[in-house]
């Protein structure tokens, strides 16, 4: 009997968790992935954030350099850190969620993963003082529940193609330039991470972010919200 046990988890496994991840990840429509290939436009994304030692510095860059940028804000930071949020959206960003504590959505139960997604929704909206229209799930995955949910809340998701792995321990500032530097395409998106990852991690992003901006406004590309990477995608 008990492979007949082992086969029901692993279907509810199958439909429940990873269906849904590898479908958002590859096929849905509803999902940006990358913006058009025909335009020279790229789009930066800074998750897990904000944090009051490097947000306001990368907000500081952004700035010197005309540079619009999309974050992916963790609900339990937003609460610490309000005036950050207001921030950013004062200085023209967008701003999306990136649920509350970055609990894998794999790992939740059903009902945390609805309270996680409403209730950083609720806190976002309650800072800027309008709704949130954007998403992108920790380490990118869904369940089903998380995909409805979004589609609930009028959330676009958006996910990514060009990821630096400025997180991890091991990298160096020229990795992360390097990495964007190679990768980079027209539509592309980029993430990085202004919070989290290695101790130290986000200095070494924030020391990449002006030569990859230079070098990629040399090479023609312009940079834009994913607000309007996914109007010119429709277009
Ligand atoms: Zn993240």
């Amino acid at each position: 009997m008990w492979w007949s046990i082992l086969l029901v988890l692993i279907i509810i496994f199958l439909i429940y968790c990873f269906l849904p991840s590898y479908w958002a990840r590859n096929h849905s429509k509803k999902v940006l992935r990358k913006g058009s290939a025909q335009k020279k436009v790229i789009a930066l994304t800074f998750d897990d954030g904000p944090n009051p030692n490097y947000t306001p510095k990368l907000l500081d860059i952004l700035r010197e350099h005309q540079v619009p940028a999309t974050f992916f804000i963790m609900g339990k930071q937003a609460q610490r850190y309000p005036d950050i949020v207001k921030h950013i959206n004062e200085e023209g960003h967008t701003l999306g969620l990136h649920s509350y504590r970055h609990s894998h959505a794999w790992l939740m139960s059903p009902i945390t993963t609805i309270r996680d997604m409403n209730q950083t929704y609720k806190i976002l909206k309650g800072i800027l003082g309008k709704a949130p229209n954007w998403y992108r799930p920790p380490s990118g995955t869904f369940i089903i529940l998380s995909m409805f949910a979004a589609r609930r809340l009028n959330l676009n998701v958006a996910y990514w193609s060009i990821e630096a792995q400025d997180w991890a321990k091991d990298t160096t500032v020229e990795h992360i330039y390097n990495t964007v530097i190679n990768k980079i395409h027209p539509g592309a998106i980029i993430v990085l991470h202004d919070n989290q990852g290695a101790p130290g991690a986000p200095e070494r992003t924030l020391k990449a972010l002006p030569t990859i901006i230079n070098t990629l406004k040399g090479q023609g590309f312009r940079f834009v919200s994913l607000d309007e990477m996914k109007g010119e995608h429709h277009a």
